[in-house]
């Protein structure tokens, strides 16, 4: 479980930050350069007995900069993703877990607008029900990582932000135990979306988003709602879609009305009609025309606001789906191949040179990626449906 939250978390950071590796090297020690960063606490106007109690005996962990280079290329497929993180096991807990807090549930759905089975799909997936919240002094993890040269940028707000949540009274110093990329409780939240959206919902007076079930749950609807959730609409829905179908039409920054998607030939995934109903919607091909086809509505942002990884986006959204009780995900009209992490890398050069963006030349099938692979597909006149082929690949490397 582990290894996978921790490839699903900080994949966002990857995603922005992982260029042609650059070489960077630490010049002043460790020791100084936490002696700077009190320094901008205190100006900061973060207590002296916090800096303390965060900082004083927070010391480099090799550790956790080993674990961060050595975060491999990922590269698995919707359904083999979803077959294990959304098992029957997580839908069977997650379904008792929300009977168990059926109460607390309705008063978060009150509140903020996010149905139990969202949230306890996060729940499920990010640390097994607050089971697996990690063992990893968050304040070390994030102190080593914002003094690391590659990534400063980003752990040191999150540092900051670590001081303000104890400074607030949140959470202790001790109390700060997560994943190793210093996420923290059972939604694995980063120290800053904690300090931005943490809540108290169980009335102590101390947003504690990891001992108290409560508050972790309002926190994560809070979260996002921030993330743009909006009350009473759908977030993830499967479909069936026509061999004739527009595949171009089939991208996520392309939202039609449902009764647009009907009358191209898109059905419920049992064969009934769509609700023809004005309801906007994306349609989502993760593994392309031949794979399993969703339609992704406007709150389906919020999952990608979670989460950038689409892969990863998607489980979570279908989990939630599955716990409401969809029926287990169809593999789409035939079978699809899977290309490789360096295939991917290939076809990501190859597209450049051609002159589509690709984002990052990183091996991963990224929103950016498919939408050069999309480019190119309707160049070269294919069914433009933004999912790779060694086809594609050939062709590119022969026009
Ligand atoms: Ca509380």
């Amino acid at each position: 479980m582990r290894h996978m939250l921790t490839w699903a978390a900080p994949a966002v950071v990857l995603v922005l930050l992982a260029g042609p590796a650059v070489a960077c090297r630490n010049t002043g020690s460790f020791e100084r350069w936490l002696d700077e960063f009190k320094r901008e606490a205190v100006a900061q106007k973060i207590s002296q007995s916090t800096i303390e109690s965060a900082l004083d005996n927070v010391t480099f962990d090799p550790e956790i900069v080993r674990r961060d280079h050595g975060q491999g290329v990922f590269q698995q497929s919707f359904l083999q993703f979803s077959n294990r993180m959304a098992s029957n096991e997580r839908i069977v807990e997650g379904k008792r877990r929300i009977q168990k807090n059926a109460a607390l549930f309705a008063r978060i759905e009150q509140q903020y607008g996010v149905p139990a089975p969202v949230l306890v799909s996060f729940w499920g997936l990010e640390s097994d029900f607050g089971t697996n919240n990690g063992k990893f002094s968050v304040l070390r993890s994030i102190a080593t990582l914002a003094y690391d040269c590659r990534r400063p940028e980003f752990f040191r707000p999150q540092l900051m932000d670590a001081l303000r949540v104890i400074d607030r009274g949140d959470l202790s110093a001790s109390d700060m135990i997560g994943d190793w990329a210093g996420e923290l409780g059972g939604m694995q939240i980063t120290p800053s979306d904690y300090y931005k959206y943490a809540v108290d919902f169980d009335g102590d007076g101390r947003r504690d988003a990891v001992h108290s079930v409560p508050d972790t749950l309002a926190s994560a609807a809070n979260f996002l709602v921030g993330l743009g959730w909006k009350r009473s609409q759908p977030w993830l829905q499967e479909v069936r879609v026509p061999t004739t179908l527009p595949w171009d039409q089939a991208d996520l920054a392309i939202q039609l009305p449902r009764s647009k998607w009907a009358v191209f030939g898109v059905t419920l995934a049992d064969g009934r009609p769509l609700p023809a109903d004005d309801l906007p919607a994306s349609l989502l091909l993760l593994m392309g025309r031949n794979g399993p086809a969703f339609l992704a509505y406007p709150n389906f942002q919020a999952y990608l606001g979670w989460n950038q990884a689409l892969v990863y986006a998607t489980t979570a959204a279908y989990l939630a789906t599955r716990i409401e009780g969809a029926p287990l995900v169809q593999h789409g009209n035939g079978p699809v191949a899977l290309l490789s992490a360096a295939q991917i890398l290939d076809l990501q050069h190859l597209l450049a040179s051609h002159g589509y963006s690709v984002g990052n030349f990183d091996g991963k099938l990224g929103l950016t990626t498919r939408a050069g692979i999309k480019q190119a597909q309707m160049k070269l006149g294919l069914p433009a449906d933004s999912y790779p082929t060694a086809d594609l690949i050939a062709r590119l490397r022969t026009n």
